[in-house]
């Protein structure tokens, strides 16, 4: 088969991290994105950027860009369902340049990342989907799939940025353990709520969760459910569904007209994954597709950009050496690997004991919300952890969650 192009890095995503990746990597070197779906889709849904993420688009020179995006919320307030607030976690007392989130549409990200990407010369290819990668002496050939062409292409290197399902990381055969998460998620937009000003709230009681995050023009609601329980949920209908959100927060009741179908709705069965090796000779994974988590800590995408802002200087350090070898990449996965394995045990954890219906589960999770409120020394450690900004807790942290 004749190459129809020939690129210093082939990306194979044009998710969050692939897009950020390469608008870093396309001021030096010729890069192409190779994108499955057709065009960017609105996203009915939010992403929280948090410490981590923000610092890494500020070193990705991108911050900028995508602060006008989002809004900032600096309390998330956890209420107990029908009654008293647990707790105010206050990320403002962070000693962090970053200490808020920012609440965006997906799908906005992905545009200004796109058009960034796409003044600084890098090229994407949409509707095309990756094959598989075969590795030469000196060049790696990727065979992807437009329409019914079968096309190929050759690079450098090959950054496998294609989400949880990776194909690329199959393609590699590297040693994966992929689970579903028990928590299951509906999302969904509605209009703004005038009291979620730099707050957000969240909801829950045993077996229920229900988070409001304030986005531009709009809410952004996460409704967590058990495995297994959406069929029973849609078989009562829609409006009951929205008269339950309505009981749980009453504010939210007329401002879910734009929820007209459960076509509105996303529902999400996220997965766990962890990988063996993120690198190999000319390749290397980053994100969902080595680390996708439960999203309880709503990470995946701030892990997703610190991989990005690291992953640029191990490949400038290939170019100017020459060397693409799975050694000198393994700099980029020990650099990444201790913290993001931190942070999915951890995400783990919090999901045990949130979005539970186990009696004791919740009844711990309750009490370790109320002591982390209550002290500012455990909420410090708290947040400074779930915003990315660590990868361990002390023996001393961990005892006093919990005595
Ligand atoms: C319920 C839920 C809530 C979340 N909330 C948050 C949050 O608040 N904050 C946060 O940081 N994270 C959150 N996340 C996680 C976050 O969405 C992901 O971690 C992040 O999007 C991963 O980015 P990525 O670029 O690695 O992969 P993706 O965003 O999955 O991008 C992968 C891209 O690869 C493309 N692709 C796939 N296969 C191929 C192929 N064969 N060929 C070509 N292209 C291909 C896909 O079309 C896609 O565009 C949440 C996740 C879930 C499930």
């Amino acid at each position: 088969m004749t190459i129809t192009g020939s690129y210093d890095i082939v990306i194979v995503g044009g998710g969050v991290g692939g897009l950020a990746l390469g608008y870093a990597l396309a001021n030096k070197y010729s890069v192409l994105i190779i994108e499955a779906r057709p065009r960017i889709v609105p996203s009915k849904r939010g992403l929280s950027l948090q410490a981590n993420g923000l610092e890494a688009l500020q070193r990705l020179d991108l911050l900028e860009r995508v602060a006008p995006l989002g809004v900032k919320t600096s309390h998330v307030a956890w209420y107990e369902i029908g009654g008293n607030l647990l707790a105010d976690l206050d990320y403002s007392i962070l000693d962090h340049p970053y200490s808020y989130l920012l609440t965006l549409v997906p799908s906005e990200l992905e545009r200004v990342l796109r058009d960034q990407f796409s003044r600084r010369g890098g090229e994407i290819q949409e509707s095309t989907s990756f094959r598989e990668a075969v590795l030469h002496y000196d060049n790696v050939r990727l065979r992807v799939q437009r329409n019914t062409s079968s096309l190929e292409y050759s690079a450098s290197i090959i950054v496998g940025a294609d989400g949880e399902n990776s194909r690329v990381r199959n393609g590699l055969n590297l040693p994966t353990k992929i689970r579903e998460c028990p928590d299951h998620f509906l999302f969904m937009l509605a209009r703004p709520l005038d009291m979620l000003q730099g707050q957000a709230r969240q909801y829950f009681a045993r077996g229920k969760m229900v988070g409001f995050f304030p986005v531009l023009g709009g809410t952004y609601i996460f409704y967590y459910l058990p495995a297994g329980r959406i069929d029973d949920l849609r078989a009562r209908g829609l409006d009951a569904f929205k008269t339950e959100l309505a009981n749980i927060m009453p504010e939210i009741s007329g401002k879910l007209d734009r929820v007209t179908s459960w076509d509105d709705i996303v529902y999400v069965a996220p997965k766990r994954v962890s990988v063996g090796h993120w690198v190999a000779d000319r390749a290397a994974l980053l994100g969902d597709a080595v680390h996708a988590l439960d999203p309880s800590w709503a990470q995946g995408a701030n892990m997703t950009l610190q991989d990005s802002s690291v992953l640029v200087d191990t490949i400038e350090k290939c170019f100017q050496s020459g060397d693409f070898s799975a050694n000198r990449l393994k700099a980029y996965e020990n650099a990444r690997r201790k913290q993001t394995t931190f942070i999915q045990r951890q995400s783990d954890r919090t999901a045990r004991l949130t979005t539970t219906e186990n009696r004791f589960n919740y009844w711990l999770g309750k009490q370790i919300i109320r002591r982390t409120a209550r002290n500012k020394t455990l909420m410090q450690a708290a947040l400074k952890a779930s915003a990315g900004l660590t990868d361990h807790f002390s023996l001393r942290e961990q005892l006093r969650f919990i005595i």
